[in-house]
């Protein structure tokens, strides 16, 4: 196996420096364990930024990858194919949705949604000036130039104007700048993660949730919803808003729901279901073979409710641990399930990361002090404590 040095280097000369990297290159994994190219092993908290729901090398997972490739593994929208069909008709079941479209990404899932809302409000208003999205500061929903225009925080924008236009951004968690933004009849839709994740894993107030989907009842407004970090029983649930006690009319998804497998989806409501015709939208590899038959095994064991509990359960007794620790280093420790904060401040966010993986454990930053965890959903409560151990080790 080449080295850890020589890939650094073969990397610095050959790729495109977009990334901060861990200066670790991973090898394989298993369960919620990986191991880099030298043999060291480390609990998996980051899931490949929250994607891996069933770990590494899940044997169900692997079958059924495996097979499928020898089957077929791109067919093309211009067929039928049955995974493609049986993932579709398994995410309607479980959330009770009507229409599903395929995508690759969270970004595509959340560029065919902002298409699918802009479109309903034309369709129904002929108004060009009624196809304004409201978003949330500090949300993050893609990279791509309309999904970075819809991500609330200005970092990301700079060096890639122009994008396209009438994004507006509402202050989360404050109802009366949300009342006033909805106000607008220039608004068709609201989009909003109901953790923030990449900002700093927050979640927003039931009130504010409550009261946005008020207010687009009221005004044909679209209710969109982005899973695609909470989505997939991240959160205990298998999507966010099923705790939140509203029904989107719009959900993106990604990240977990290939088990690993790039995919990405939207989920439309009735309002919603029929508003793309066809050759409104499209993607070549979308709704492959090859990715839904990974998201039907996802599908069929994180849609188990046994299995959503065990996720609250765990997220529960994590968030409790760390508290208990009562390290003067962590600030907050918030989250929902096994989506998780411990606010730690931006001084020593980078420093505390870089020593839980010197201890063997692997953790993300979110916003500008957080380190965030999102772990394999099938992280057993022995390897929860012995991160906790090594926190204690690490947290002052
Ligand atoms: N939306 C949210 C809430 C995300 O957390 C992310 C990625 O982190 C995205 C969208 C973009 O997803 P992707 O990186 O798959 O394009």
């Amino acid at each position: 196996m080449t080295d850890f040095e020589t890939l650094k280097t073969l990397e610095h000369e050959n790729v495109m420096q977009t990334y901060g990297r861990f200066d670790l290159a991973l090898d394989h994994g298993q369960g919620a364990l990986v191991y880099d190219v030298d043999g060291n092993e480390y609990i998996d908290l980051t899931s490949g930024i929250g994607v891996n729901p069933l770990g590494h090398n899940h044997p169900g997972l692997v079958k059924a990858i495996s097979d499928q490739a020898q089957k077929m593994m791109q067919a093309s929208n211009l067929f039928y194919t049955e995974p493609m069909i049986q993932a579709a008709v398994k995410l309607n079941q479980l959330v009770g949705t009507e229409k599903v479209f395929f995508a690759n990404s969270g970004a595509e899932a959340n560029e065919g949604l902002i298409k699918i809302a802009r479109k309903y409000s034309w369709d129904k208003y002929h108004d060009p000036e009624r196809l304004t999205i409201l978003t949330l500061k500090n949300s993050f929903h893609g990279r791509t130039i309309a999904t970075l225009e819809a991500t609330g925080q200005d970092k990301f924008h700079a060096n890639f104007f122009p994008f396209t236009e009438a994004f507006e951004y509402v202050e989360a968690n404050n109802i009366e700048d949300l009342k006033e933004k909805m106000a607008d009849p220039k608004v068709c839709a609201i989009l909003m993660e109901l953790v923030q994740g990449e900002s700093g894993v927050r979640p927003l107030d039931p009130a504010f949730v409550s009261e946005a989907a008020k207010l687009c009842a009221q005004n044909d407004i679209l209710l969109c919803i982005d899973e695609v970090q909470t989505g997939v029983g991240r959160t205990g649930t298998f999507f966010a808003w099923q705790q939140y006690g509203i029904q989107p009319d719009l959900t993106s998804t990604a990240k977990g729901l290939g088990g690993g497998v790039p995919i990405g989806a939207v989920l439309a409501g009735p309002k919603t279901a029929d508003v793309l015709k066809a050759g409104d939208h499209g993607t070549t590899f979308g709704g492959n073979p090859l990715a839904t038959s990974a998201a039907n095994v996802v599908l069929d064991e994180i849609g188990d409710e046994a299995f959503l509990k065990d996720v609250q359960r765990k997220g529960e007794s994590f968030m409790e641990q760390i508290r208990a620790l009562q390290s003067p280093d962590v600030l907050e420790v918030r989250g929902l399930g096994l989506m998780i904060g411990i606010e730690v401040g931006p001084e020593k966010v980078s420093d505390l990361l870089a020593k839980l993986i010197e201890n063997g454990v692997l953790a993300l930053k979110a916003g500008t002090g957080t380190i965030r965890l999102l772990p394999p959903l099938v992280i057993s409560d022995d390897q929860i404590e012995k991160a906790v151990a090594v926190m204690k080790e690490v947290f002052a």
